[in-house]
């Protein structure tokens, strides 16, 4: 990569458990998925290092639920400061480690501080109630506590977000969190660690154990003190861990898969409908749980809609996410190609018709060309899985309440986006969609002060937004007798 790291102690290869920097004894190689070069080795820890870690963040948790809101916001903001201070070296890790390109990662280095900001905002205002009380010598209040020890298991396709969106409105509300970072993008997060511990949070209140996750994992959700796991990842790992969690009886967040339908109709404004595709469908190469997965264009836009796509998916720039003007970088791994690959060849057999794209693309191993494929159909693997690369079928439909139905019949229903400009339509679309966030004539819409989270199988709870700290509560009842 073309920059150096301005501040090398910000690239640690050790895990940071119970205020500790520990090596581990075996180790893991992490490796740039653009190039397959060694970034470098962290500590492959497992079950015994986990335990000492939610044993250190229990023994901090009695400190920390006592300190005042603002308090512990202020700790925050000195994290989110931080942060921002370090924008290029923590864009110039995460570039390497999960092939984004440079602005992207720029970009969401301040997406990952607002959750802080808005968290550390949020800290003070943990209110509760007063109920009055059907018997006169009563009082009744409702106050909202710390859950206790929190655990989040998080993904590799946003390193920093995923992480400050759950440890903000944990250590907010009073609650210490151990973070299991993704086997692919960990430096990203040890150096998050780093910054806590510059910022002065206490050592036990925000961990970062990396490691085997399965074993992490089991030992997270079976361990009585952990009282709540987040997890943001795929369908079948969080069905998996929310198994895990029934016999301890954990809260959960799940924020899973999606199968986003993006919808043009007639009406669209067809220009910011092909922008919006874009943004929406090759952010982070198509690696994003909202990206736009089947697109509906309705019959009479069809032909010009595909062909305006196509032109601007050619304007796209694939390489190393470090050289400029590059808008595409590579997927994650081997098997994220094997995947597309055959999405595409599926696709192809049942009588798509490639506009452009289709193939591996000549930048590298882990490279994908961008694609369109029109005439897309619903017996393709395309309509009911979730792609997860820079791949966009676009499927043709004549009537509202027929794409409708096309767009509910998943069991996903996290992010659903729709271009339309009649007012009725409007509102009879974004009733009918079976969808946790609805965007309507825009392709992007995540931003810290919005409730993040899905319904059916893409999960429940809700990050960001004034609702993200109910995740890491639990209310208490007083009743007060004999007045
Ligand atoms: P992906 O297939 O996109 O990598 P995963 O759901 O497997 O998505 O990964 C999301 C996170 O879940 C990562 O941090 C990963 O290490 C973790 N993970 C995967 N399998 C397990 C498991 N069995 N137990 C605990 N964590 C797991």
């Amino acid at each position: 990569p073309p920059l150096a790291l301005r501040d090398q102690s910000l690239l640690r290869e050790s895990a940071y458990v119970a205020g500790a920097w520990t090596q581990g004894e075996a180790r893991f190689a992490v490796k740039n998925p653009a190039t397959g070069a060694l970034i470098g080795h962290v500590p492959l820890l497992g079950a015994a290092e986990t335990r000492h870690a939610i044993e250190s963040a229990a023994a901090a948790f009695a400190d920390w639920r006592k300190r005042s809101g603002r308090e512990r916001g202020a700790l925050l903001l000195r994290w989110r400061d931080l942060i921002l201070e370090n924008t290029e070296d923590l864009a110039w890790i995460m570039t390497t480690e999960q092939g984004k390109p440079l602005a992207e990662a720029r970009g969401e280095v301040g997406y990952a501080a607002s959750f802080l900001e808005w968290f550390a905002e949020e800290a003070k205002r943990v209110y509760g109630e007063t109920v009055p009380s059907p018997l006169s010598d009563r009082r009744l209040i409702v106050s909202r506590e710390p859950i206790g020890v929190c655990a989040a298991i998080t993904p590799w396709n946003f390193p920093l977000a995923m992480i400050t969106r759950k440890a903000g409105p944990a250590l907010a509300v009073g609650c210490p969190m151990i973070v299991k970072p993704a086997e692919a993008t960990p430096f990203s997060a040890l150096a998050l660690a780093v910054l806590a511990e510059r910022a002065g949070i206490p050592g036990g209140v925000f961990q970062v154990v990396t490691g085997d996750p399965r074993a992490i994992g089991g030992e997270l959700t079976s361990n009585p003190t952990v009282r709540k796991l987040s997890f943001t990842g795929s369908t079948q790992t969080g069905k998996l861990l929310y198994a895990q969690c029934a016999p301890t009886v954990k809260k959960l967040s799940l924020e899973l898969g999606g199968n986003a339908p993006y919808i043009v109709f007639d009406d669209a404004d067809l220009d910011a409908a092909v922008t919006g595709a874009i943004a929406s469908k090759f952010r982070n190469s198509g690696q994003t749980c909202v990206c736009a997965n089947r697109f509906y264009v309705q019959d009479k836009i069809y032909d010009a809609f595909a062909e305006k796509f196509a032109q601007a998916v050619n304007k796209l720039v694939v390489g190393e996410g470090f050289a400029p003007g590059v808008t595409q970088g590579p997927l994650i791994n081997a098997a994220a190609i094997a995947r597309v690959t055959a999405h595409v060849a599926d696709a192809v057999e049942k009588g798509g018709r490639i506009l452009t794209g289709g193939a591996p693309h000549p930048a590298g191993a882990n490279f994908f060309a961008p694609t369109v494929i029109a005439d897309a159909k619903a017996d393709m693997r395309v309509a009911k899985e979730e792609i997860f690369g820079p791949v966009a079928p676009v499927f043709r439909f004549s009537d509202e309440a027929e794409v409708i139905r096309l767009a509910n019949d998943t069991e996903y229903g996290l992010a659903a986006y729709f271009f339309a400009r009649d007012l009725a339509r409007v509102w009879r679309v974004a009733e009918a969609l079976e969808y946790g966030m609805v965007a309507i004539n825009t392709g992007a819409f995540s931003n810290e002060v919005a409730p993040f989270g899905g319904v059916k199988q893409s999960g429940f709870g809700r990050e960001g937004s004034r609702l993200g700290v109910d995740e890491y509560l639990v209310v208490k009842m007083l009743a007060m007798a004999g007045l």
